[in-house]
This record gives structure tokens, sequence and C-alpha cells, in this order.
């Protein structure tokens, strides 16, 4: 049971602010999700450290949302408490070639950021609408680049409520895996060593790729990026196409006709269609293909 007068008393410590009774489909960029109970803005180190300690401690389920970028929600909600990692949490400080930001920043304003001093080495993860919270985790990337490149260390609470700091060598960072995502962590600041480069070069590397971006994906359409993972020797979307499957669908939910690694909502997807969409694409892909496909994003239920 959630004991929101408690949890509302932490949150009013802080000044954070807390919502009940929200629809997931207003956190994540798929747009689907159910209800959640109490979803938590979190503003501070101390207090995902103090909201850790107290959900840990009364046995209640909880979770972190950055961006909501990567996540299939259940049409069923959470039944939990989420915490959120926004633009409460989002400060972005700079020292010499050193950028430490706080987890809800999105990667996109460090980015920005980095250009605006003349840092580079993030020019390709510009366009990932993500948090630097849910692209550490993820180990999101791009066009050559990855999180792991750059990122040295994360401070992070554990499920006690402690504050540590990890370094990069300690977080098992592969394609898209990190030890984060083994563990009910709270990643609440990345920091970055970057390369002292030309601000304009910089920036019209990264008008480049989010030019990539809008002619190649369906950006028009909610979805949560690259479905699938990419399998060992081979890509997902072009696996997908050679099946003859852009242009699937089930119910809302579509198999992108511009990018076939995308399965996008075309207005009223439930998670169940988007579930049993990517489990028909699977069988097809395997069957004809003998490739097994994983998915990318995260199932929040
Ligand atoms: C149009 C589009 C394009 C995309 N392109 C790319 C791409 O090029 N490359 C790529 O890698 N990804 C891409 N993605 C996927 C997504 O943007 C990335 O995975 C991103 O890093 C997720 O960040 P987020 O803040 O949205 O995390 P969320 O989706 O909110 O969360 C993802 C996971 O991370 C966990 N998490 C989030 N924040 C924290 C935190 N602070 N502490 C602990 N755990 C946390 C969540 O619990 C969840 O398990 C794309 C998505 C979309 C919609």
């Amino acid at each position: 049971m959630i004991n929101i007068l408690e949890l509302a008393e932490i949150c009013s410590k802080y000044g954070c602010k807390y919502s009940e009774k929200c629809l997931l489909n207003s956190y994540t960029t798929f747009k689907i999700g159910g209800e959640c109970p109490i979803v938590i803005d979190v503003n501070s180190a101390e207090c995902a450290a103090e909201l850790a300690k107290y959900l840990t401690k009364s046995g209640t389920r909880y979770t972190v949302l950055g961006k909501g970028s990567n996540i299939i929600a259940s049409d069923k909600g959470y039944n939990g408490v989420i915490l959120h990692l926004g633009s409460d949490f989002s400060d972005v400080a700079i020292d010499g070639t050193t950028i430490c930001a706080e987890a809800g920043a999105s990667l996109a304003s460090v980015c920005r950021a980095a250009q605006e001093n003349g840092l580079s080495g993030m020019e390709n993860l510009y366009g990932i609408p993500g948090t630097v919270g849910g692209g550490l985790f993820m180990n999101a990337g791009a066009y050559g680049s990855e999180m792991k490149d750059v990122a040295v260390s994360a401070e992070y609470v554990d499920e006690n409520g402690e504050i540590r700091t990890m370094s990069a060598e300690d977080m098992e960072l592969s394609y898209r895996h990190s030890i984060f995502s083994e563990k009910n962590y709270i990643i609440t600041a990345v920091t970055f060593e970057l390369k002292k480069g030309d601000s304009e070069e910089i920036k019209a590397a990264m008008t480049e790729c989010m030019k990539k971006r809008t002619s190649k994906q369906p950006l028009e359409y909610p979805s949560a990026g690259s479905t699938f993972k990419r399998p060992e020797g081979s890509y997902a979307s072009l696996l997908i196409e050679q099946c003859g499957l852009k242009g699937m669908s089930v119910g809302g939910a579509e198999v992108s006709t511009k990018h076939s690694g995308f399965v996008i909502n075309k207005g009223d997807a439930t998670c169940e269609d988007v579930l049993e969409l990517c489990r028909r694409v699977k069988e097809i892909v395997l069957e004809k293909t003998g490739y097994s496909l994983e998915l990318e994003p995260v199932i929040l239920e």
C-alpha cells in the first residue's frame, strides 16, 4: 500500500512536485500507458535518496522515468511510484573540458552546452530524445558514438538511499546495456569528459545528425525509437524490410513505412497492439531469416 501522506511529507521537505493518478501516456514518447497512482518530480540527489530509503523500507515498488523515450508502458499502468527525473533536476555545469549534468537534463541540452563551449565528442548523440540518466542506463548511441565514449563517472542512489559514485569502467557499458539495467539504482548525475574543438564545426556536425534523423525516421508519429536491438551480423530494419513487413499493423500500431526499424503509434495504439505486432514481426523474421530479434525498449508494467 502506498502511503501518500508520508510521501507528500518527503516531497514537501524537498519542495518537489508530486501528482496522483497520472496517465503514463503523457510520460512516454509512444503516448501509450495506463494509470500510475503517484508520480514524483525528483529535484535533487538528496530527495532521491530519502525517497529510495523510504520506498524500500516500506516495501513500495518504484521505478525511474526520464523522458520515457525508450518505454512501452502497459495499458494497465504501473502499480507503484514513478520517480520522474526531468526539468526540475536538469542543471548542467561546465569546467574546462568536463561537463557535469544532473540526470534529468536532456541529452540535447548537454550537446548544445558542449557545442557552445567548443567541446567535441557528443555531436552524434544530438537528437536522441532522452535524458542524461536514461541515456547512461541504455548506453544510448547513434552514428558510431555511444554514451560509453564520453561518460567518465556517475552519481547514483542505491536501494538503501545511499548516494554513491561509480566510474565508467565499472558500469559494464556495452551495446544498449549498463549495470544499471540490473539494479534498482537512481542515476542522479553524469560527468562527461570531452575534447576541445571548433564550435562551428561541432554545430555543423550536430545539424547534419539532425538532418539524417528527420529524413530517415518517422518523427511525425509517437514511438520509442528503434523497436529492436541490432542483431549480431545484421540490422533489424533490413531484416524486417526483407521479410516484407513494412506497413504491417495490429490495431493502431504499425511497422513504419518510412523506417522499418520503428513501430509507430498511428493514433490509438495500445500496449497490447504494440507487443502483439512485435511478437508477429519476431516470429516471421525468425522463420524467414533465422535471426532472433530482441526488443530494445523497456516494458513498464
Ligand atoms: C524518435 C526516437 C529516436 C531515438 N533514437 C535513439 C538513438 O539514436 N539511439 C539510442 O540509443 N536511443 C534512441 N532512442 C531511444 C531513447 O531515446 C534512448 O534510449 C534514451 O537514452 C532514453 O532516455 P529516457 O530519459 O527517455 O529514458 P526512459 O525512456 O525514461 O527510461 C529508459 C530506462 O532507463 C531507466 N532510467 C531512466 N532514467 C534513469 C535514471 N536517472 N536512473 C536510473 N534509471 C533510469 C528507466 O527506468 C528505464 O528502464 C530514440 C527514441 C525515440 C523516441
